[in-house]
């Protein structure tokens, strides 16, 4: 079996719970969405060669034709592995558009799998669910116009989490929050994680770049979710921090 893959490098992952813990990064190719903030256009297209990292956090990279063998990520994915590692991350652009090609991974692969998504596609969450270790699920806000009908998308995204939570995966949920975005805004989104599970964890990202969200929205996001939610976490993008990007 082959697909389409941007990259596999070994680093830091930049955000989340796991935010500071090594991983391998399998980044996917395509995404349906079209997000103002995206930080990762590129890997909306298909490229015809896929940039390997020759030695875990080289950051010296080789080439590889597309589509790539899935036994040839496997040993490129052994080969980047590393003692600290603690989870192969499949990232993309969307890596549940290529599920069929995941499960089979899985087979081969005996690391713990971590999956960031953009929650939109329950139906191949549920494909996956019995296989994914650790699920980052991502969840929209209508200002950043990831697509025309945001009701729908976000009741998909919420199915998802319920995917993903309901058969056991550690799941976690990260709205992004740009500059303008108000409190108001991440109130139905909150509402139907609690609906799923008070003990979801919440992660508010601020968005990365120039212009900042005011301490004084952030503390109000907080504490509007803190009112439904367990655990609301603010943690921004480790690898602005570090000047990574
Ligand atoms: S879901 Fe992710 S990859 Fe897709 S457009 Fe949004 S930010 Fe970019």
């Amino acid at each position: 079996m082959r697909t389409h893959i941007h990259e596999v490098f070994n680093s830091i992952q930049g955000e989340g719970i796991y935010a500071g813990s090594r991983q391998v990064f399998v980044r996917f190719q395509g995404c349906g969405l079209r997000c103002n903030y995206c930080d990762s256009a590129d890997a909306r297209t298909r490229p015809p060669q896929c940039r390997v990292e020759k030695s875990p956090m080289s950051r010296d990279f080789r080439v590889v034709e597309n589509p790539l063998d899935i036994n040839i990520l496997k040993g490129i994915i052994e080969d980047l592995w590393c003692p600290s590692a603690m989870h192969v991350s499949l990232t993309g652009g969307e890596p549940l558009l290529q599920s069929d090609f995941i499960l089979e991974l899985s087979d081969i692969v005996s690391h713990p799998l971590y999956l960031e998504t953009n929650s939109a596609h329950p139906e191949m969450a549920r494909a996956l669910k019995d296989i994914i270790d650790v699920a980052s699920c991502d969840i929209k806000l209508p200002e950043h116009e990831a697509c025309e009908d945001y009701e729908g998308l976000l009741a998909d995204e919420l199915e998802t989490v319920g995917v993903f939570c309901d058969c056991g995966a550690e799941t976690f949920v990260k709205l992004i929050l740009l500059p303008g975005t108000a409190a108001e805004s991440i109130r139905r989104p909150v509402e139907g994680i609690a609906d799923i599970s008070r003990h979801i964890p919440l992660v508010l990202q601020p968005a990365a770049g120039k212009r900042r969200i005011s301490d004084r929205a952030l503390a109000e996001m907080q504490d509007l979710a803190s009112g439904l939610l367990r655990d609301v976490r603010v943690i921004p993008q480790m690898h602005q921090a570090m000047g990574w990007l």
